[in-house]
């Protein structure tokens, strides 16, 4: 099969990778203890417009035992401390996706951070067409164990399609009984998930992420407005709470969630007094590898 790798397709996945290697360096330099979370991922978004791309889903900054989906709420005023602290940013143009994750550590675990950055890359060293997904999982699991440590089994890498920040395949994080063969031309994100906890995070009740289901009708005002704006604007990109223009946001969203138009997703946590490193990249395969969109 032959892939055309100048395509727009391409170009723009290429463009929204440069623009969160930028983003990414400046939330780096911005993190330390004392800062707001709520002004770095302002900045963020805000760097990703000015830019010429959208935020391909709200900042991330995962604390600690937090994994994944903790995102500030308007008016936040939690800072950042001694913590880990995960910061995972998406970027689209038209719906092409770039999705990138570091850990910046004022926790003093080394090791941890590392396990996770070993892992991912020996697996974009592996990556090219004709690997399977369960080769990748295995080498990914047996990275952060050589660590010490155990992945996040429960959380996987996935493909990027158009306007889908979660398609098909998964790319897991440890050894799995079957997997799928990748192709020349494939985009997917891999992120090895590292923790000194079991290995398995679960739902906690904070939601401040969503993204649409299914289109339907709404009397409410409010909630009319909000679909409006996600429907234009986020399509099937989540988004967060904060981000919506509208009068009182957080009812809108329980009156879209109820009529099972938008879902939301909660924060994902080891338990409390563990901790979660993460490193992900975005990767194109090529006829003998791959490029990857994040990196330099
Ligand atoms: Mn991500
Ligand atoms: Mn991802």
């Amino acid at each position: 099969m032959s892939v055309d790798f100048e395509s727009e397709q391409y170009r723009k996945h290429r463009e929204a990778g440069e623009i969160l290697q930028t983003v990414r360096a400046e939330a780096i330099e911005r993190i330390e203890p004392g800062v707001s979370h709520l002004e770095v991922a302002e900045h963020v978004e805000g760097r990703i417009r000015e830019l010429g791309a959208e935020p391909a889903f709200p900042m991330n900054i995962s604390i600690d035992e937090e994994a994944a989906h903790a995102t500030p709420t308007a008016g936040d005023d939690e800072t950042f401390g001694e913590e880990m602290i995960n910061i995972d940013i998406g970027v689209h143009i038209d719906g092409y996706i770039a999705d990138a994750a570091i850990t910046v550590d004022f926790s003093g675990h080394d090791e941890l951070v590392e396990a996770s950055e070993a892992a991912l890359n020996a697996a974009v060293e592996t990556v090219e067409p004709g690997v399977s997904t369960d080769l990748l999982g295995d080498i990914i699991g047996r990275t952060i164990e050589g660590y010490g440590f155990n992945p996040v089994v429960n959380l996987t890498g996935h493909g990027l399609g158009h306007w889908e920040q979660h398609a098909a395949p998964n790319i897991p994080n440890r050894r799995v009984s079957q997997g799928v063969e990748l192709d020349v031309g494939d985009v997917i994100a891999i992120e090895p998930f590292a923790t000194d906890g079991r290995g398995k995070v679960t739902e906690g009740s904070d939601e401040e992420i969503f993204a649409l289901d299914e289109e339907g009708s709404v009397r409410d005002r409010g909630a009319r407005q909000a679909l409006d704006q996600i429907t234009g604007t986020f399509r099937t990109l989540p988004f967060a709470t904060r981000w919506l223009d509208v009068a009182r946001p957080e009812m809108a969203l329980r009156r879209l969630n109820r009529q099972d138009i938008v879902h939301g997703y909660p924060v994902l946590k080891e338990q409390e007094g563990y901790y979660v490193s993460q490193k992900e990249h975005t990767v194109v395969l090529t006829e003998d590898g791959c490029e990857v969109t994040t990196r330099a």
